[in-house]
């Protein structure tokens, strides 16, 4: 037909972490069609929903086409690329001048490139003085973060997917991958060893529903709980001693802590068995390959850090890591929150060196070619910090790349106050109607996902390409393109005169990688990526330097497609040992009382949504497969209590909104719960702002709700 292709090429998709490969059919330059690829090593022929319709969302008439200013009739007016560009110059550089140079800040994001990012954490960093920024994993991959670079000495997740089907008991906390990682789950049902399926959720997802045995704990009873299942592998001697005494230190803290977590004290306050709590530590203990995975259900918590290296203590006290089927393991949940973590320049310099390390801002210099003096000597303030300063009047500007706080941001309804308070925000977005961009003085029109090119880090570590298959629509620009126009309208070219285009990047971003643990100085340019359906960090030039000897007679070499990290025991902190880490358990920050005496719970929803629906929204496929109007899940006895009936219309009041949803009465929550889909705007009015004190990540599943019937 007259819509054939002429060629297809493969990219990395642009939503989640899982990084599937999806085959887009080009006709003349423009992408006219996709499937999923099937020869790419992560997805194997497969896609969700979201991914099939990834080329529809593009053409959506709410794509922001021109800059838009707002004037002095309050309203936003089309402007050229030039009055936007010498307004966002002229307009950041006031704030600053006004109220300092630190009163302006930005929030990004994990859904644009590697290149994008560290082009962003450059230019504001180094080049335009800007000292606070932070990115939306902040929201999602903080807490991963910051338990890894304690336990293991470096933001490391260990695994690979093929350990889903390796395994032969796999645990899930707080994760629910039949909607939010459904190609993973795919991995899990191909599994051949009959796995025991463990999963620990206050809801019953459907993951749980699936599973060989579900711990349905009373929320943030799972840093107690995972204690206590230590305490038991413990006293049966479920330990790996080998293991334990070579590559770990701590494990008399350990011992000794957990000690205290008796199995019947804790089966009792989470509302489960004390035979269910055994029956899991058994599994752990005789389990031949033992995975453990976790998503936002640790992550969001104000007790996060500390509850991901608890999953990381079992996995190391019964030596379930470094091996095939193994591993704890940190589910991401942006197609580059990976990227993010190690590009962003924000809590971390490039590539996670030091800012506070002289010689990790030496060497990051040199790489860059920039003089020293341009690196600042301590990282940003944390998002929460960002957002505090606002209230505080200490920011005045804000530039919003690629993220929607106005709807996503924990007790939305005080961060939209506080956008009002700002003298000049900027968002730079796709779409010009998100919430977010409401608040906005001026919006830079974005070109998105299939319109440009740069690589994203999937949660396995891999870096997959993403690829120019689409003409933008209008003016609109790549993201690093628009930076490149802002460091020339900023007078600062000649600082990232290197920084042509994505690839020129890439190959900074290798040399700040060498010697790292994430070295990935062995890949041969995007060609590379692209013959070998992408690379998992780490590829150094020796792995290269060898694979290519080995196979190909001096070609570059593709590496094994699935590699897994210590291996060789060796863990990144200065000893080459993981650390056992352990703390109190501390009381939830919001309780349930007789006012409010319901407790929600926020999640993914459906498969077929993504985050605040900015782009899922645009999808008419897409929006038949969810229920546009907000909903809230609560449990048959408490409806029945409240007389609230199924499908009508209840008010949710939390300590500080009030909202009007309609009832979805369901056994998936027990009694006293509540659950709603954060992909609508309502949800977060009513959350608490609270945070892990050690990643800063917002705790976004529990506040104390009243239900009553409208
Ligand atoms: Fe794969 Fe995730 Fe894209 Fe779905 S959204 S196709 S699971 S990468």
């Amino acid at each position: 037909g007259s819509m054939a292709a002429d060629v297809t090429t493969t990219a990395t998709c642009g939503y989640c972490s899982t990084g599937c490969g999806l085959r887009l059919h080009v006709r003349a330059g423009e992408a006219v069609g996709l499937t999923p690829e099937t020869s790419y090593p992560v997805n194997l022929g497969m896609a969700c929903p979201k991914g099939w319709e990834a080329l529809r969302v593009l053409d959506s008439p709410e794509r922001a086409t021109t800059p838009l200013l707002r004037g002095a009739d309050g309203k936003m007016h089309p402007v050229e690329w030039d009055q936007a560009l010498r307004t966002f110059v002229t307009e950041i550089r006031g704030v600053q001048d006004r109220h300092g140079i630190d009163s302006v800040a930005f929030l990004s994001t994990g859904q644009i490139p590697s290149e994008e990012m560290a082009f962003l954490g450059a230019l504001t960093r180094f080049g335009m003085g800007i000292k606070h920024g932070d990115g939306n994993t902040r929201q999602c991959m903080a807490t991963a973060v910051s338990a890894y670079k304690e336990s293991f000495g470096f933001d490391a997740p260990p695994y690979t997917y093929d350990d889903f089907e390796q395994s032969d008991c796999l645990v899930f906390i707080g994760a629910n991958p039949c909607v939010a990682h459904p190609i993973m789950w795919e991995r899990v049902l191909r599994n051949p060893n009959d796995p025991k399926i463990i999963v620990i959720d206050p809801r019953r997802t459907e993951t749980a529903t699936a599973a060989t045995e579900h711990l349905q704990i009373r929320p943030k009873n799972d840093l107690a709980l995972l204690y206590a299942i230590t305490n038991v592998l413990i006293e049966r001697d479920y330990v790996d001693h080998d293991f334990v005494a070579a590559l770990t230190e701590g494990f008399d803290t350990l011992r000794e802590h957990v000690a205290a977590y008796d199995v019947d004290t804790v089966a009792r306050a989470a509302g489960i068995s004390a035979a269910s709590i055994i029956r899991t530590a058994e599994a752990i203990g005789t389990g031949r390959a033992v995975s453990l995975w976790w998503t936002m259900g640790v992550n969001q918590s104000y007790e996060g850090t500390r509850t991901a290296q608890a999953i990381i203590n079992i996995a190391l006290l019964t030596g379930n890591i470094g091996r095939p089927g193994t591993g704890a393991n940190s589910i991401t949940g942006q197609c580059n929150a990976m990227g993010s973590r190690l590009w962003s320049n924000t809590s971390n310099l490039l590539g996670h060196h030091r800012f506070e390390d002289e010689n990790d801002r030496r060497k990051v210099a040199q790489a860059l070619g920039m003089d020293e003096a341009c690196i600042p000597s301590e990282g940003s303030w944390k998002y929460d910090r960002i957002i505090e300063g606002i209230r505080r009047g200490e920011i005045k500007g804000l530039w919003v790349i690629a993220t929607n706080p106005a709807h996503s941001w924990i007790h939305q309804s005080d961060a939209r106050e506080l956008f009002d308070k700002l003298e000049f925000m900027v968002v730079q977005d796709m779409y010009h109607t998100t919430e977010t961009a409401q608040h906005a003085h001026l919006v830079l029109p974005s070109a998105g996902w299939g319109e440009k090119e740069g690589t994203f880090i999937n949660s396995e570590r891999r870096y997959g390409l993403i690829k120019k298959v689409r003409r933008a629509p209008g003016q609109a620009l790549a993201d690093f393109h628009i930076f490149r126009a802002i460091a020339h309208y900023w007078g600062v070219a000649d600082q990232f005169a290197e920084w042509t285009d994505p690839e020129a990047v890439f190959r900074i971003l290798q040399r700040l990688s060498r010697d790292q643990p994430c070295d990935i100085t062995g890949i041969d340019g995007y060609r590379h990526l692209d013959a070998c359906g992408g690379i998992q960090w780490p590829w150094t030039q020796q792995d290269a330097a060898k694979s290519s000897s080995d196979t190909n007679g001096g070609a570059p070499g593709k590496p094994p497609q699935e590699r897994r990290l210590f291996a060789d025991g060796r863990f990144y902190r200065p000893n080459s040992r993981a650390l056992f880490v352990v703390d109190q358990v501390q009381p939830m920050p919001e309780r349930t009382d007789p006012v409010y005496p319901i407790l929600l719970l926020t999640g993914r929803g459906s498969v077929s949504q993504w985050h605040t629906q900015t782009r899922t929204r645009q999808s008419p496929v897409l929006r038949s497969l969810y229920p546009v109007e907000p909903y809230i899940e609560i449990n048959p006895v408490d409806a029945d209590e409240l007389e609230i009936v199924h499908g009508e219309k209840v008010n949710v009041l939390s300590r500080r909104d009030e909202i009007t949803v309609t009832a979805n009465v369901t056994a998936t929550v027990r009694r006293g719960q509540a659950f709603m889909p954060m992909h609508y705007e309502a949800t977060n009015r009513l959350t608490l702002a609270h945070f892990d004190p050690h990643s800063g990540q917002p705790s976004y599943k529990n506040c104390a709700v009243r239900i009553i019937a409208n």
